[in-house]
């Protein structure tokens, strides 16, 4: 017998979103409640690499013609993943056929999308489902299982199942979970956006163009870059073109230029004498800083930073969940950052929550249809997702304390290890045929 439930999801993310597109092509009766009323946060100016998880993921939830507009407005795809040395030299090279689906199916391929393309793609058809402006607070729930969404303007609403999509920060999760905690790491992280034009492209070696590098010099810090590359115009319907963000910045919200992305890491203490004086920087300062620690990097990377506008240089500093053991199931459940938050080092948050979305979309439909019971859903979602979900939280930390290691003799091991995967293709393909899906 089929099941009737309402889905209310509080953020409209990534993760929720996505969820929301699935639940609502499959008719079941869902609503998002969004805090911001503008894609205006301040990340949404740099590209998100889609790998073929949430390729897949994507094409599953959305509907056919969403899917067409994602595939179109992607950056052109890059052609490998490269390791190499502050001076570029190479020390490994992962060509996207070692990573990528043999036949290359867009919906088995890894992309570089805006993730303000990504955003309009996701919240398009969505009208009457997500609702702006609607800041969650707290949650009731009545003795019948009904659950009462509180809101900042004192409006409420009401479900039979919570899905918590509000990212890193959660309120769903702070009172649903209050013993889930979120740690600073110490790492801080500096990034921009160095426009590509025919002009700059030829102060740049082909390698920076070509796909994503981790730069590695001896020990300390780290520097990835990335090229989005923007080859064709918007959809008939604006998905790919300006929105109202390019009014708050046009040059870190543009969605039709190209560029490469940077992010420097380290820990804070390398940076500034204080965490207090680093948060306090503007663009212009963070730049010359990070100028100063690279001096002595190969000029093609300096140039990245020396000519970033500073409207797209900020800094992040970089938490990360503390992994819990499995709760009892409710008909409150969370996705994505609001439970598995993690560094942008692997480069598979986003990834992780659509992955999250397609898994329980799954589950609620099948209870929707009557093929599952619903709490029987939830918690077979919940025990997937904290397996891989908390796997991805430390696979993440891992790579960003390998990252900023100070270790100069792990990091010169790790160089040599590059190199002989570099010298012996089986080898290579059987340790970094998956780089990037996890
Ligand atoms: C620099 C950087 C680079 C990254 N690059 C990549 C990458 O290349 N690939 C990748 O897979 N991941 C990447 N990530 C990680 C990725 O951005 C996140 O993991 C992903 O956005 C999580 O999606 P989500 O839906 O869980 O949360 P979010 O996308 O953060 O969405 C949460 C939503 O909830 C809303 N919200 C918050 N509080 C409330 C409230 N109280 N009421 C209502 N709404 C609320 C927010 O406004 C937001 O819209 C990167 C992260 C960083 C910092």
């Amino acid at each position: 017998m089929s099941e009737q439930f309402r889905v209310a999801i509080v953020g409209g993310g990534t993760g929720g979103l996505c969820l929301a597109q699935a639940l609502h092509r499959a008719g079941v009766e869902v609503a998002v409640y969004e805090r911001s009323e503008l894609r205006t946060e301040r990340l949404q100016g740099y590209r998100v690499h889609i790998n073929r998880r949430g390729s897949q993921a994507l094409h599953e939830c959305l509907p056919p013609g969403l899917w067409q507009a994602f595939v179109a407005t992607v950056g052109a795809p890059s052609n490998s993943f490269g390791f190499v040395t502050e001076q570029l030299e190479e020390l490994l090279h992962v060509e996207d056929e070692l990573t990528s689906g043999a036949d290359s199916d867009p919906a088995d391929a890894h992309h570089s999308v805006s993730r303000i393309t990504l955003h309009q793609v996701l919240s398009t058809g969505l009208d009457g489902v997500l609702h702006d402006g609607k800041e969650f607070e707290r949650y009731d729930r009545a003795a019948d299982g009904t659950i009462t969404l509180h809101f900042a303007d004192g409006t409420t609403a009401t479900a039979e199942v919570l899905v918590a999509a509000d990212g890193a920060k959660s309120r769903v999760r702070a009172q649903y979970l209050p013993h889930a905690e979120r740690v600073d790491t110490g790492i801080r992280t500096v990034v921009g956006k160095y426009p590509l034009t025919e002009a700059s492209k030829r102060h740049l070696p082909e390698r920076l163009l070509t796909g994503p590098n981790n730069v590695m010099p001896p020990a300390g810090c780290g520097m990835f870059v990335a090229p989005h590359e923007v080859d064709a115009g918007p959809t008939a319907d604006g998905i790919g073109g300006n929105d109202e963000t390019a009014a708050v910045d046009d040059v870190l919200f543009d969605n039709t230029g190209s560029y490469i992305m940077w992010g420097y890491a380290s820990y804070g203490t390398r940076f500034a004498g204080s965490d207090a004086e680093l948060s306090e920087m503007d663009g212009a300062a963070l730049r010359d800083l990070v100028g100063a620690l690279i001096e002595a990097w190969h000029p093609a990377v300096r140039r990245l930073v020396a000519e970033s506008p500073v409207q797209t240089v900020s800094m992040l500093p970089i938490r990360t969940s503390v992994p819990v053991p499995q709760w009892e199931t409710s008909t409150i459940t969370l996705l994505g950052d609001a439970i598995h938050s993690m560094t942008p080092f692997r480069g598979i948050g986003a990834n992780t929550a659509l992955r999250d979305a397609q898994l329980l979309s799954r589950n609620l439909i099948a209870a929707a249809r009557g093929d599952q019971d619903l709490l029987a859903g939830i918690h077979d979602y919940e025990t997937q997702m904290i397996d891989y979900g908390f796997t991805a939280v430390k696979a993440s930390l891992r790579t960003a304390e390998q990252t900023v290691s100070g270790n100069r003799l792990a990091r010169s091991a790790f160089k040599v290890a590059l190199r002989v995967f570099s010298a012996i293709p089986p080898l290579k393909r059987k340790v970094f045929g998956d780089l990037g899906n996890d």
